[in-house]
């Protein structure tokens, strides 16, 4: 018979995976961890490795596996734009190889499944904020397609899987995240900004800095996402923080809480990078009886901190 655990977390080693995986570890849940350690870090879930109730294996979602689990949480993926356009062919692959993976498990195990969707599948949204039933805006040949296509095909297939099989399914839309354990080479702007303003480099702006992003920290996401797991819904729901800022202020904060000499420099904006992206939590603050609670500057402050002992 194969072994049983109460939570596998896919992608473990990341930032989400490891933020979630503590949190499940503290309240006294035992974990399975996979990972192929390609984008996450060993280094991230040190605090937890001696812990009983953590288990972990090298292994890459793109080959199934066989355990007997009660609940799936599938973050498997690189997340940032930098990372997962650098082998787009083998994102999409792992976006949807991996996820029908999951749930073909959660279906042999009647495991309730939760996936890591994005604000991605929105495109370059047109409507402001964005809720659950915009189509979004999006471009098939686009350097970021394989994400945003990937995440929408990975949603669509759960749906299958639901109809099909009657599996219990989760579907997070995660919104911009930051917070401790994200990686110093992760490539996206607050870990670039705090880095770079910490060690006094250039602060690189991509574009004249009026596009705009909300940031949730790492806590409350968590928090929102647990509750997802646990809540009876199974339409997707944004998580994230609604309060927005442009690229400029948030480069102006940063620089301003790290009390830095860095120089604001402008850089060319990527292909296709969206104008303007904002949550609409209505339905997340409904059902989940949820809402992030720590403010942007609350939470660069903790997020700095991480970053210094890091860097020094
Ligand atoms: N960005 C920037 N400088 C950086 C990294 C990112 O100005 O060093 C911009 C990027 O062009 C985008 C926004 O910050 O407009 C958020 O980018 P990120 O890669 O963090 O995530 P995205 O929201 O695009 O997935």
């Amino acid at each position: 018979m194969s072994k049983y655990f109460k939570n596998l977390v896919t992608g473990g080693l990341g930032f989400l995976g490891t933020n979630l995986i503590n949190k499940l570890l503290n309240s006294g849940e035992n974990v399975l961890c996979i990972d192929n350690c390609s984008t996450g870090q060993i280094e991230n879930i040190k605090e937890s490795w001696d812990n009983k109730s953590f288990h972990f294996i090298k292994h890459d979602v793109l080959d199934p596996i066989d355990f007997n689990v009660e609940r799936i949480w599938h973050l498997a993926c690189p997340a940032s734009p930098l990372h997962y356009q650098l082998d787009p062919v083998n994102t999409a692959r792992t976006i949807f190889i991996g996820t029908e993976n999951m749930l073909r498990l959660a279906k042999k195990y009647d495991a309730r499944i939760l996936i890591a969707s994005s604000s991605e599948v929105y495109g370059n949204p047109t409507i402001h904020p964005q809720h659950e039933d915009y189509k979004g805006n999006i471009k098939i040949n686009s350097k970021r397609s394989c994400y945003v296509v990937g995440k929408r095909f990975a949603e669509s297939l759960c749906y299958d899987y639901q109809r099909m099989h009657n599996l219990e399914i989760k579907i997070a839309r995660i919104f911009n995240t930051y917070g401790p354990k994200m990686s110093i080479k992760d490539g996206r702007v607050v870990s670039n900004f705090i880095t770079q303003a910490l060690k006094n480099e250039p602060i690189t702006i991509y574009g004249d800095g009026k596009q705009t992003r909300s940031f949730c920290f790492v806590e409350d996401l968590i928090e929102a996402l647990i509750k997802t797991m646990e809540c009876d819904y199974s339409n997707p729901l944004n998580l994230g923080n609604p309060f927005e800022i442009s690229i400029l202020d948030l480069a102006k904060m940063v620089k301003d809480k790290t009390s830095s000499d860095s120089k604001i420099v402008f850089n060319p904006l990527p292909e296709d990078d969206p104008l303007k992206r904002c949550p609409n939590i209505k339905k997340a603050k409904e059902i989940l009886k949820w809402e992030p609670n720590i403010s942007l500057e609350k939470g660069l402050e903790l997020t700095i901190n991480y970053f210094k002992n890091k860097i020094n």
